[in-house]
């Protein structure tokens, strides 16, 4: 099992996730403060990678491709709250 820590969706992009769209991510906002750009989400995440070492046996990691990923918790970057974060994306969608 692996637990990263996912900050930001520039980060999930230098991961070159593939299979999870910048669409299909959460909207995140925080109703205490009403923060809407910054937040921690720790989440797990089960994934397919082709890893390619040359002879040096330096590495490169490519296509890799999420086929788990679950949300443990979303903290708010600006008051630190836990509770009041919403998916905002869900309501849209629903
Ligand atoms: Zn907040």
């Amino acid at each position: 099992m692996v637990v990263a820590v996912v900050s930001s969706l520039a980060l999930r992009k230098f991961l070159e996730v593939s299979t999870v769209s910048v669409k299909d991510m959460p909207r995140y906002r925080c109703e205490n403060c009403g923060n809407k750009t910054r937040f921690d989400v720790v989440a797990t995440e089960k994934s397919k990678s082709f890893y390619h070492y040359n002879l040096a046996g330096e590495l490169t990691i490519e296509n890799s491709e999420v086929e788990v990923f679950e949300v443990e918790s979303v903290t708010c970057r600006w008051c630190g709250s836990t509770k009041t974060v919403v998916d905002e994306s869900e309501s849209v969608s629903n």
